[in-house]
């Protein structure tokens, strides 16, 4: 029976193993389908404090890692399918091989990114296909970027990419935008945002090194195409949350799946599970936000394991 099971491997699962393994849990990680997470993924990260040159994602995921297992955390490279609460008040997990029995669990699995399911999106990401603005924004300065998305997100997206692009493209598949008026007002008058209205991307055109170089079009009302020169897309048509083992746990969610938090910052509807993370932030999502959950969820948890001595 383990003390506490993390499931995730991204900012927050790392930070809540980290604090686990210092109060003597000896914490159990299973690291999910993309281990580090999303920043694992990413380039350079400028904006976690403590890094004044700034780290690349991968290092940074690698080094939060290395600090859990200093500490004595155990870190399985699997996948958990199911999650159930017992009648004795502990947890029983499954992966696709084993089942872990636990008296805590902490879900740290993130969120991903949507994207368009277009066939070079893979290759492209860290090669001018991101979905984050804040983390890669300072990247594209004085060139032509566009940003996909018609919600909030683009459009804030869009208006913080107009510091740093010299255009910034906002290709919409209709013609009015979801954001909120506010955002939407500010993103449409901003002299650098061009809309492309009805419109939606339907290739991503690449330079000899394989990197973005223009973005094939489509308009959707008329059928006509045509190509955007750019270096970078920042794809903002939502997140999907890691939550759909939980399916069948009785655990809270929200309409978009995100895991709803209860109490003073990491708990859950369920005694003993906590969340922390982009799995249950659907706003902030950024890699130190999501530290600091982890280090809530971990503080929860072993409060809980005191009360439940
Ligand atoms: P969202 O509100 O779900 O908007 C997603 C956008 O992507 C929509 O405009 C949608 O188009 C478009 N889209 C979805 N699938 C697409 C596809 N396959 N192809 C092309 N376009 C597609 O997501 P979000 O902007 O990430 O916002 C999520 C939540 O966070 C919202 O509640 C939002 O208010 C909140 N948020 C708040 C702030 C803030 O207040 N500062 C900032 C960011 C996010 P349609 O409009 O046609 O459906």
């Amino acid at each position: 029976m383990e003390n506490v099971i993390i499931i995730g491997t991204g900012c927050a699962g790392w930070t809540a193993a980290i604090y686990t393994a210092r109060a003597n849990l000896n914490p159990l990680v299973i690291s999910g389908s993309l281990p580090g997470g999303q920043l694992s993924t990413t380039t350079e990260v400028e904006n976690f404090p403590g890094f004044p040159e700034g780290v690349m994602g991968p290092e940074l995921m690698g080094k939060m890692q290395q600090q859990a297992e200093k500490f004595g955390t155990r870190v399985e490279y699997s996948q958990i399918n199911s999650l159930i609460k017992n009648t004795d008040g502990t947890f029983t997990l499954k992966s696709d091989s084993q089942e872990y029995q636990a008296k805590t669990v902490i879900i740290a699995t993130g969120a991903s990114p949507r994207h368009l399911g277009l066939p070079n999106e893979k290759e492209l990401i860290g090669k001018g296909l991101t979905s984050c603005a804040t983390c890669d924004g300072a990247f594209y300065r004085d060139v032509p970027v566009a940003v996909i998305g018609g919600g909030d997100s683009a459009a804030e997206e869009a208006t913080f990419l107009t510091r740093f692009a010299s255009k910034v493209y906002l290709v919409h598949r209709r013609d009015e935008l979801r954001a909120s008026k506010i955002m939407a007002d500010r993103v449409l008058a901003n002299p650098k945002v061009e809309p492309v209205w009805d419109s939606t991307v339907t290739e991503y055109l690449t330079n000899e090194k394989g990197e973005m170089r223009a973005a094939k079009i489509k308009n959707l009302k008329t059928g006509e195409e045509s190509e955007l020169e750019l270096e970078c897309v920042f794809v903002a048509i939502g997140h999907v949350p890691n939550t759909q083992f939980l399916e069948g746990t009785g655990i809270d969610l929200d309409e978009n799946g995100y895991i709803i938090q209860q109490g003073s910052g990491a708990g859950t509807n369920i005694e003993g599970l906590f969340a922390a993370g982009d799995v249950a932030d659907h706003v902030y999502r950024q890699a130190i936000t999501a530290a600091g959950n982890g280090c809530q969820a971990a503080l929860e948890a072993e409060r809980y394991l005191a009360d439940h001595e």
